[in-house]
């Protein structure tokens, strides 16, 4: 199947009112172009240097997210023109975000990851920490990012009623947060949850935001 087919299949299962990412890490330029000339607009990435390069050389009017975990150091090579961070899970980041975007006289928007899978892993934030970075003062001085929604990743499994579980558990928190800090805040709104293996499911537990690479550009090479 060619990106054009793969990319009108999973288009065919996606809401309009659902944003579709296509994430393009690990893949060349012209992958990217091929999607583009399909009508595909947004992209993901997870490697702030190879973010940079694609997007110097790709399309102005492509809209950019970075899916991954930057060092402090690596912001700077997509502060100027990133969209959305999707997977911001400290005070320091953020803070680092906020200055980076200072820089460049414009706001950053962010979605705050939380560890909802069972998996081990060192990323995510839970509720509590969640709660003590919204009420902490320093991050009511940081006027250069823009807190939008929340991101996370459902346990990689077959099991359907825990991936279901885990989205929904995200819901939560999303409405959670809503209600306590963002209740007037129209910007916060999103729910980027689902990949290639669960987007359906997330759609369904009421993702605004699907982030979905294998299914659309194919297997990667290497995985990071
Ligand atoms: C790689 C990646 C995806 C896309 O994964 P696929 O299974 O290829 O769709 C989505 N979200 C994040 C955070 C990723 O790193």
């Amino acid at each position: 199947m060619s990106i054009a087919q793969n990319l009108e299949n999973v288009k065919q299962q996606i809401p309009s009112n659902v944003k579709l990412i296509a994430v393009s890490k690990t893949k060349p330029t012209a992958d990217i172009i091929e999607a583009y000339n399909c009508g595909q607009r947004v992209f993901g990435e997870n490697r702030p240097q190879e973010l940079k390069q694609k997007y110097e050389e790709l399309p102005k009017d492509i809209e950019w997210h970075f899916i991954g975990h930057p060092q402090s150091k690596q912001v700077k090579y997509f502060a100027p023109f990133v969209s959305l961070i999707h997977a911001v899970d400290s005070l320091k980041l953020l803070t680092v975000i906020n200055n980076e975007a200072k820089k460049h006289n414009r706001t950053i928007n962010c979605l705050l990851q939380f560890h909802i899978a069972q998996e081990d892993t060192k990323f995510g934030l839970n509720i509590t920490e969640a709660k003590q970075i919204l009420e902490s003062k320093e991050f009511t001085e940081l006027s250069n990012v823009k807190i939008c929604g929340v991101m996370g990743m459902a346990t990689f499994t077959d099991n359907k009623n825990q991936i279901q579980s885990e989205f929904e558990n995200l819901n939560q928190i999303f409405q959670q947060l809503k209600t306590t800090y963002f209740k007037n805040d129209d910007d916060f709104k999103e729910l980027s949850m689902g990949m290639s293996g669960d987007y359906n499911i997330a759609i369904e537990q009421g993702s605004t935001m699907v982030r979905v690479g294998s299914s659309i550009f194919g297997a990667r090479n290497y995985t990071k």
